[in-house]
């Protein structure tokens, strides 16, 4: 069955909120062209006031932390908020199970049709192939920098990474969780066994300690070493901010993601684009405000020419799981950021981040993007709320 919207914009493939257009579907959501509305009958037409957008690509989540909503205290700090997930245990398996299904269903209904998802685990990977919506689970793997643990990180991952979900459009890939807890040797790992079409996520300077680790070898993380039973006096540092140890290590052939960056400068932006041209810079603002209280400078970005996506991050350190909610919220502190650049960042960028541009991302001839209506009195205001045409 053929269905015509159309909006007072519509969010365009050339990155422009456009008027006077109709976008023609099939039924199932194939998009067959988008015209000038002056060539449709207006009674075979569903006008809605408001903006039409593609579905969102959520390009960082963790699904598997979804029954922690609540239980961690905001404000703390990055080093605070680990310890108090790392020491959060003993749930029921159905209290985990259910989290699990309901965040998945509520991402679906916020309009998003494809997430970029960390598992240590593989309690996700039914609900995944269940899905209406695509994800890319990147298999997170972690030896605290310490030599003697690489091997069995391994072991224990390709387990995960057999577990994990790939039906439909699903992928996955091995991942490094971060600078200041995977060794060389394990990074090794990671890049002979993923191949150059593959996409890799790390979480990066997040906080000012992760830097001083490898600027001084100082700093929040040896105590936090120190305090599960870890030493770090093998660990040389660098003298330089913590990418470049991701950039030493890493092979640039992947698309590779780095998050949260909210310590991330204009010359550590420079290095990683020199490095390689398809990384992506994942931003989580709500996850940011909720464990450090702070955001990233936008601008650092924007005058780079960076690549931006836009992530949820996990119910452990958010409220909600909504694109949306991240754009109001960026809208709200940085608003001389244009609503087109938050909605490229939302959307084609994080398609392109996880190799899903080819059908998601925007409104284009051939794809099956999903289409969000975002409604209020004012099209453009920040307090418009979003919902599911299909
Ligand atoms: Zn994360």
């Amino acid at each position: 069955m053929i269905q015509k919207f159309s909006a007072e914009y519509i969010f365009t493939e050339d990155g422009k909120l456009t008027a006077g257009k109709v976008i023609v579907t099939n039924g199932s959501g194939d998009i067959l062209s988008v015209d000038n509305t002056i060539d449709h009958d207006g009674s075979s037409v569903h006008f809605f006031n408001g903006l039409i957008i593609p579905g969102f690509v959520n390009s960082h989540c963790h699904l598997e932390l979804s029954h922690m909503k609540g239980k961690v205290d905001t404000g703390t700090g990055l080093l605070p908020f680990l310890k108090n997930v790392v020491t959060f245990r003993d749930i029921n398996k159905d209290v985990i199970d259910q989290a699990i299904k309901d965040a998945d269903e509520e991402m679906y209904l916020n309009g998003i049709v494809a997430v970029g998802d960390i598992s240590n685990k593989i309690d996700t990977s039914h609900v995944k192939s269940g899905s209406r919506m695509d994800y890319y689970t990147f298999v997170e793997m972690f030896d605290f920098l310490q030599p003697s643990m690489t091997d069995s990180t391994i072991q224990q991952y390709k387990n995960v990474m057999q577990g994990q979900s790939n039906v439909r459009f699903n992928k996955k890939s091995y991942v490094p969780h971060a600078p200041y807890t995977v060794s060389p040797d394990l990074f090794k790992f990671i890049n002979e066994n993923n191949t150059s079409d593959q996409t890799i996520s790390i979480h990066n300077q997040e906080t000012l300690a992760e830097n001083e680790l490898f600027e001084k070898g100082t700093g929040g993380f040896v105590d936090f070493y120190k305090g599960f039973g870890l030493s770090l006096d093998h660990f040389k540092h660098s003298g330089k901010s913590s990418i470049h140890y991701t950039l030493a290590n890493l092979q640039p052939e992947f698309k590779t993601i780095f998050v949260h960056n909210t310590m991330t400068t204009t010359d550590d932006i420079h290095s990683a684009i020199s490095w390689n041209q398809q990384s992506f810079w994942a931003t989580c603002p709500n996850a940011n405000l909720y464990i450090e209280n702070k955001l990233p400078d936008y601008k650092i970005f924007t005058g780079t020419k960076a690549k931006v996506t836009i992530g949820t991050d996990s119910l452990t350190s958010n409220w909600q799981l909504s694109i949306w909610e991240e754009i109001r919220t960026i809208r709200k502190y940085q608003s001389y950021l244009p609503l087109e650049t938050l909605l490229t960042w939302a959307t084609i960028n994080g398609a392109e981040a996880l190799g899903y541009e080819d059908r998601l991302g925007s409104i284009t001839i051939g794809k099956r993007p999903g289409l969000v209506l975002v409604e209020g009195q004012d099209a453009l205001s920040h307090n418009n709320r979003i919902s599911r045409l299909i």
